[in-house]
Parts: C-alpha cells; sequence; structure tokens
C-alpha cells in the first residue's frame, strides 16, 4: 500500500486532518440524516392518523348502509400539502368495498382491532403512505354490536420527500463548509509556522561559503531549534576542518620554500660555469621549472594569508592606497619593458585613505599588474588608474588591451586553479582567488569590464574609502 506521505508537510497535515474529519463527517450525517428522517416520517404518519380520524368520525351506519359525510372543508384538511393529493376508502371486514378509492391497495389482512396500520403502496402512478384503522360502526351510538369497517387514507410522497431533501442540504452545507474553513486555516497555520523555516533558508542562502559562524537560533519555533543546533554543530566541525586543512597548506607551502630557495642557488652557481651547450639547457629548463614552483608555493600561502581564518585574523590600520599603487607598479616596469609594453600609473593629488591591511593590498595589486603584463602582447599597454568620484569609494582600476576575458568566464576566473581554455601564458590559477579574498577582506567588490578602448581586461575594485 502506498504510504500516505507527502513531501509536504502542509500536505500531510490537510491529508492527516481532512480524511478523518471527512470520513467523521459522512458517518454522522448519515446518522443525522436517518435519525431525523424517521421523526419526520413519525410526524408525517401522525398527520394522516389525525386524517383519518376526521374521516373516522363521519363515518356511521344508516339504516343497514354505510354513509360517509366529507364536507369540503374536511376533504381540505385531508390535504397538509397542496402540492400533495390524498385518497381514501372504506371497505367492510369481507373485503368489499362500500366507499373511496377503489385502486388503493388491499389492507393488510387481519387487521387489529386497536391499532393503526401503515404501509406504502401505490395509486395509479402514485407512490403513497398509507395508514389502515377498524372503526366500529353501529346505528345508535349505545349498540355496541362490534360491527366494524376498515378505513384508509393514503397521501402522496411529495411534502415527505421535500422535507427530506431539504434536510440533507441543511445537514450536508455546513459539514461541506466546515471541511472547507478548517483545511484553509490548517494551509494558513502551517504556511505561518513554517514561514521561520523560509527565514532560515534565506539567512542561510545569502551566506558566502566562507561565512561558517552559528546561525541564531533565536526567532525559530522549538521544533526547528534542533535541526539549527545540528546545522550549527556542522558548521562548527566544517570550519574546524578548513582551518586545519588551510593550515596544513600554509606550512607546506611555508616548508618548500627554504629547499627551493637552496635549489634555486645551485642552479645559480650551474649557469655561472661554462658548461656544454647540453647541460646548460637542461640547467635553464629546471631554472624555469624551478621559478614556477616557486611561484606556485608563494600564491598558495599567499592564498593561505588570504582566506578568512578566525585564528590569525589581519591587523588593520590606515593607509593611502595612491603610495601602494604606485610603488607596487613601480616594482613591475621591468617586466613591462621585457615585452615593451606601456606601463601607466595615473594616481591622484589628494591621500586615499584606506582602512585594512597594505601588504595585503599590495599582493592585490601585483597579481592584478602582473595578469595584465603577462596576458597582454608585446607593444601592448597595461594603466593602473585610481578614481575617486565618489565620496565613500575608491575604485582601483587595472586595465589593458590585452585578449580580454570573454563574459560568460568573468566570474569563473576567480575560481581556484581555473585558467580559462587555450590560455598558453604559465600561470597557476590562484591569482585572481587571492584577489577576491583580499577584497573579501576588506569589504570591496571586484568586477570585470571591457579594457582599453573596448579591447583587452579592466579590473575594478572599489574599496571603502575612511576619512
Ligand atoms: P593565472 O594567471 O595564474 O592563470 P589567475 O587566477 O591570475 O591565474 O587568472 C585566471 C585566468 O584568468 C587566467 O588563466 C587567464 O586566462 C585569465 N586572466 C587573468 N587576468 C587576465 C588579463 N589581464 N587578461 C586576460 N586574461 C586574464
Amino acid at each position: 500500500m502506498k504510504k500516505l506521505t507527502s513531501a509536504s508537510i502542509a500536505g500531510d497535515l490537510l491529508a492527516y486532518l481532512l480524511i478523518p474529519l471527512g470520513v467523521l463527517a459522512v458517518v454522522g450525517t448519515g446518522f443525522a440524516y436517518y435519525l431525523s428522517i424517521a421523526f419526520a416520517n413519525d410526524a408525517y404518519d401522525r398527520e394522516l392518523l389525525n386524517s383519518a380520524d376526521s374521516v373516522a368520525i363521519r363515518t356511521r351506519r344508516k339504516s343497514g348502509r354505510i354513509l360517509v359525510d366529507l364536507p369540503p372543508y374536511v376533504r381540505n384538511l385531508l390535504r397538509h400539502d397542496n402540492s400533495d393529493r390524498s385518497f381514501y376508502r372504506i371497505e367492510s371486514t369481507t373485503g368489499e368495498v362500500i366507499t373511496g378509492d377503489p385502486e388503493l391497495p388491499d389492507p393488510p389482512a387481519n387487521m387489529p382491532l386497536t391499532k393503526p396500520e401503515f404501509s406504502y403502496g401505490n395509486v395509479g402512478p402514485y407512490r403513497v403512505r398509507i395508514v389502515s384503522i377498524r372503526i366500529p360502526v353501529s346505528e345508535k351510538e349505545s349498540e355496541r354490536t362490534g360491527d366494524s369497517v376498515i378505513l384508509q387514507v393514503a397521501e402522496t410522497l411529495k411534502a415527505r420527500e421535500r422535507f427530506s431533501q431539504m434536510l440533507l442540504v441543511s445537514m450536508v452545507m455546513p459539514q461541506i463548509l466546515m471541511i472547507a474553513i478548517g483545511g484553509l486555516c490548517i494551509w494558513l497555520g502551517v504556511r505561518r509556522g513554517l514561514r521561520p523555516l523560509g527565514d532560515l533558508r534565506s539567512a542561510i542562502a545569502k551566506r558566502s561559503q566562507y561565512e561558517l559562524t552559528p546561525l541564531t537560533a533565536d526567532n525559530v519555533p522549538v521544533e526547528v531549534q534542533p535541526l539549527v543546533m545540528a546545522i550549527n554543530d556542522l558548521l562548527v566541525r566544517l570550519r574546524d576542518d578548513l582551518d586545519a586543512q588551510r593550515r596544513f597548506v600554509a606550512n607546506a607551502a611555508h616548508q618548500l620554500r627554504t629547499p627551493l630557495a637552496g635549489l634555486k642557488t645551485y642552479t645559480g652557481i650551474m649557469q655561472s660555469f661554462q658548461l656544454p651547450p647540453e647541460p646548460t639547457h637542461a640547467v635553464q629548463q629546471l631554472d624555469t621549472a624551478l621559478n614556477r614552483v616557486t611561484r606556485m608555493v608563494n600564491r598558495l600561502l599567499a592564498l593561505a594569508k588570504a582566506e578568512p581564518n578566525p585564528a590569525m585574523q589581519l591587523e588593520k590600520k590606515k593607509f593611502d592606497i595612491t603610495e601602494i599603487a604606485a610603488e607596487t607598479t613601480s616594482d613591475l616596469v621591468y617586466e613591462a619593458l621585457n615585452k615593451r609594453i606601456e606601463l601607466a600609473f595615473e594616481g591622484s593629488e589628494e591621500a586615499l585613505m584606506l582602512n585594512g591591511d597594505p601588504g595585503s593590498v599590495r599582493e592585490l595589486i601585483m597579481n592584478l599588474v602582473d595578469n595584465a603584463i603577462r596576458y597582454t602582447p608585446e607593444d601592448g599597454h597595461v594603466t593602473v588608474r585610481l578614481l575617486s568620484d565618489k565620496p565613500d569609494v575608491v575604485t582601483l582600476i587595472v586595465e589593458d588591451d590585452g585578449p580580454g576575458i570573454p563574459l560568460d568566464e568573468r566570474e569563473r576566473v576567480f575560481e581556484r586553479f581555473y585558467r580559462v581554455l587555450g590560455t598558453d601564458v604559465p600561470g597557476t590559477g590562484l591569482g585572481l582567488a587571492i584577489v577576491r579574498e583580499i577584497a573579501r577582506s576588506h569589504e570591496a567588490q571586484v568586477r570585470i569590464e571591457d579594457g582599453i578602448g573596448g579591447k583587452g581586461a579592466a579590473f575594478c575594485v572599489d574599496f571603502p574609502r575612511t576619512a
């Protein structure tokens, strides 16, 4: 059998409450309807018996003949309802019809002397309710000879049927209304009750992958608090695990730096010797590979430092970004000259103060300018610019006229180890991940736009400015 559960709490509650409620309503209404119809039938039967009595008192024997004297008002009385038809018949105990409708069905055999008999029958096309009573008839009131006739009075069922229909409607309608209102209330109640879950969902959805602080359980219903606590517990474990990983990467990178520096010294010494061409080529290859590994190790270390780490909070201070940007740009002039790239710096007259870690901001600028120089072909242009046209924002722009970054890659290039397909410039795929981390820890936004003259790429970083 299929389980009576759905994927929705509201659906489950509605099913578990409304189905039993519906069954109860149907059984209860059926029972009440059956009882009410029995009572109503009783009342209608009593009316029918009254009508029979009115006929009975007007039935007497005169000169040996049975006479029924029914004036018009008594005939009217016989019809309780204008829509119904009524019939009567009197017959002798031997079964011969004395007066009235011969079409009425015969009374039950052996009619008791005292009790009226009720039955259903048909008169022509009509279905009727019939009461049969035995009435004594004698010429004089004082003569009780025991002679009697059988009187039958019948009426069609229209009034009874109308009554039972009205009864049914008046009983079923409130039940349907009750179930509908009950369902609506449950649905509204569940929606209202689940609202804190929605708030919790948006609170989690708004977080970045680095925000692993515990969720607040203040506005959460008691039923959901264990869930929040379990999530918080998981967040703590996740943070510990990430911290351990970060520490491991940082330590490994740090440990690798010394032997790499040693190897670099040896390749330097070997390059100073006059060696035959083949070993010279091998040493050159070794040196290039060592440069690449050193770069990777340095970037891993920079990334571990830039990532949010509660154990190693950066000490923030006020500094002038113009100074740092000018210095970093001039540090890379040599690399630019090697490729005949025109590296320009456009600063600002006034000091542009930021609150943060100058070393990290230098790393950010270094990565952006280094990328621009590496990816721009020879004889290209790279410009580092600082804009302060808004009072509380300083924008750093590093733009070039190189190959640019396609629109659909502009978000992905910030991912770790992600490199645009087809790039033949060697790299680690970590530079922009470091840029994003440093920007994030300084509450800055990074975006990529088109570069110089609509060509190339422009990396824009909006830093919050301090007075
Ligand atoms: P890496 O440069 O070491 O590959 P990054 O994270 O610095 O790693 O850059 C990621 C990718 O973004 C690069 O592989 C490159 O394709 C692209 N990219 C970065 N800067 C530029 C730029 N100035 N011009 C064109 N492409 C760039």
